[in-house]
């Protein structure tokens, strides 16, 4: 842990060092003989950004020891391999994963390196071959009743010591709930950095650093953020951002030939794993009635609509082209429809066959969350509108004389 603290007999307490903490973590009390203040810190306020040391440059009364995580990692070459980590769930393998190793796959043969899988759970050994399948040179397997759900102590743990050991140069991890909550936290212990929710994975050229690319600053520009100084390079993306990989058989890559992929079963002393969590049982969300994120065709309405009964016209065509209803945060934030239907940045992302959009505008939060799908077609009145530009067809007019045609034809 980073710790501040103030030297009592440099302070006299002329408050400089309160104005410039932009968290307000300063105060000045009294001291007991009430001549002079002094400074205290609040440590849980103070972000070590180093401004109070500036205020206080002629009288040197304050010190930051910043932790060594601070440092950059001293032997960055010595990092190698792409690792995927295989979640999964009552022994299925999250199917962000496969996709994961398709855009995995690529980074490790532009490094010319192996594409590594983990694995971790109980009786699990048999998906290790899923993993072979879809592109992974090596499996890492922790196999234990002590993994049998996912925990964060015990899995972090375990996680980041095989990183210590092994130093992969990247790791991929699905923004799930799981590994959302896991990959910070092993982040943060092996001292790293970590983009969430990446949408774009690359290789800078000339280095191996790892491009990640994500939006910022609520969608409105696509940032894209390098890990130059520390290793592993860590990354999260959300189910359906990448293709599915390509099941191979047979397949070299990198000049591993599928012979060699290899399973590498590790196994740990559990009295040694602290965990400060119980398992009780699994209750699962029965309140979650769409699946947008598997469905192959997605009709979504929004503010076009115009009124909540919109809907039902939504519904309806939907039903018609056997599809899943989705939704722009327009209409959710109004409470027209769940937010389990609401497609976008802070909705779901998805990547349908065939998206079809009715009345919604495509401001980039919405983009985000569906532009990966094959065919979009837009039904709006407004042409110049930005999903009318990306639709691979384009259906300009009001929306309510559009689709009642269409579900008629359908019908037919
Ligand atoms: C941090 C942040 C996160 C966000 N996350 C999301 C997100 O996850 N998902 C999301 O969707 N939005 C999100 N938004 C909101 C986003 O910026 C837009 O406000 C929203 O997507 C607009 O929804 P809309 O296209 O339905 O509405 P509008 O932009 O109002 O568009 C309505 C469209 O309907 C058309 N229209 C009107 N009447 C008819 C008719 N009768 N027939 C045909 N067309 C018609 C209009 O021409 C217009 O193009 C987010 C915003 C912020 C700031």
């Amino acid at each position: 842990m980073s710790k501040i603290y103030i030297i009592p007999e440099k302070c006299f307490g002329c408050g400089l060092c309160v104005k410039s903490c932009p968290f307000a973590a300063i105060t000045l009390i009294a001291r007991p003989d009430k001549k002079l203040k002094l400074a205290v810190i609040d440590q849980l306020k103070c972000n070590f950004c180093g401004a109070c040391l500036d205020a206080c440059k002629k009288y040197q009364a304050i010190v930051i020891e910043k932790d060594d995580f601070r440092l950059p990692t001293s032997d960055l070459r010595s990092y190698k391999n792409v690792w995927v980590y295989a979640e999964q769930r009552h022994g299925e393998i999250s199917p962000v994963v496969f996709e994961l190793l398709g855009k995995g796959r690529e980074l490790a043969d532009k490094l010319k390196v192996k594409l590594c899988a983990v694995l971790m759970g109980n009786k699990i050994e048999s998906r290790a071959k899923d993993l072979t399948d879809y592109g992974a040179d090596t499996v890492y397997l922790y196999d234990d009743e002590m993994l049998n759900e996912f925990q964060d102590d015990p899995y972090c743990e375990l996680l980041s010591q095989l990183i210590r050991e092994e130093k992969p140069e990247i790791i991929l991890m699905g923004a799930t709930n799981i590994g959302r909550s896991f990959a910070s936290r092993v982040a943060a212990k092996i001292h790293t950095g970590l983009t969430a929710d990446c949408t774009g994975l690359d290789i800078e050229t000339g280095t191996r650093n790892l491009m990640q690319t994500r939006p910022a600053f609520g969608g409105n520009i696509l940032a894209t953020i390098l890990t130059k100084n520390h290793r592993p390079q860590m990354a999260t993306v959300r189910h359906k951002v990448f293709k599915k990989a390509e099941k191979c058989s047979p397949r070299i890559y990198s000049g591993v030939s599928e012979a060699n992929s290899e399973l590498i079963k590790k196994t740990f002393d559990r009295t040694k794993i602290k965990n400060r969590t119980k398992y009780l049982k699994f209750i699962a969300d029965v309140s979650q009635k769409v699946n947008l994120a598997e469905a192959d065709i997605i009709v979504s309405g929004g503010r076009g609509l115009g009124k909540p009964e919109g809907f039902q016209l939504i519904e309806e065509f939907a039903k018609a082209i056997g599809g899943a209803v989705g939704a722009s945060r327009a209409t959710v934030d109004p409470g027209w429809i769940p937010y389990s239907h609401q497609v976008g940045q802070t909705g779901r992302t998805v990547a349908p066959k065939l998206y079809i959009a009715c009345g919604i505008s495509g401001q980039i939060q919405h983009l985000v969350g569906m532009q990966s799908s094959n065919i979009i077609v837009a039904i709006n009145k407004d042409p110049e509108c930005p999903m009318m530009k990306i639709a691979t067809y384009a259906i300009e007019g009001d929306l309510y004389q559009i689709i009642p045609e269409i579900i008629k034809e359908l019908k037919k």
